[in-house]
């Protein structure tokens, strides 16, 4: 039996800020059936891309990665908010979409050279996470080796300026 995963996301209107539809997946999360069947459309788009670990940014990328590596059968890499980890990190600053700046870390000793990633979160806005993600990723000398969403927000082009660094294969699970 598979759900349309559509009927586990809350629309918050106003929130972050007036004007703002924003897209809860905590519903989907909340859910044995639709979460198992989110992670497990993942699992099946990353079986053809020989992915040796998964990455998520915090916090709602390690909601999405943890069990997707789990299903893999590889390790889950975090990438943590500035100033977080106790060892030596790499790191990437980006612009939030809502304004401001974050940093994203990344242990220096979490990825061998060459080895394939799939970056992964639980929606995609502006793509400046992801590319954040995916700057620690590459200066580690890993390789991208796709990039999976539970939902993407169309209007704010994410996708194109992920791919604007370099195409990778792409999959997301709803579009609003
Ligand atoms: P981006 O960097 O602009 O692509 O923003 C994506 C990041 O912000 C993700 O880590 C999301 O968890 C979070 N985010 C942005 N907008 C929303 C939303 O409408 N719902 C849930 N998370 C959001």
């Amino acid at each position: 039996m598979t759900v349309d995963l559509h009927n586990y996301v809350a629309t918050v209107e106003n929130f972050p800020e007036i004007g703002v539809d924003f897209r809860d997946i905590s519903p989907l999360m909340g859910d044995g059936l639709a979460y198992k069947q989110a992670i497990d459309s993942i699992a099946d788009f990353a079986k053809n891309l020989d992915v040796d670990l998964v990455a998520g940014p915090e916090s709602r990328g390690f909601i999405v990665g943890s069990p997707l590596a789990y299903a893999l059968n590889i390790g889950f890499i975090p990438a943590r908010k500035g100033g977080k980890l106790p060892r030596e990190a790499e790191r990437a600053s980006y612009t939030l979409e809502y304004g401001g700046e974050n940093i994203l870390e990344i242990h220096k000793d979490a990825i061998k050279p060459g080895q394939r990633v799939l970056i992964v979160d639980d929606l995609l806005a502006t793509g400046g996470t992801i590319n954040a993600t995916r700057e620690i990723i590459e200066k580690l000398g890993g390789v991208v080796a796709g990039v999976a969403f539970i939902i993407e927000l169309e209007a704010l082009h994410g996708r194109d300026k992920i791919m604007q660094a370099g195409d990778v294969p792409f999959l997301t699970l709803m579009t609003y």
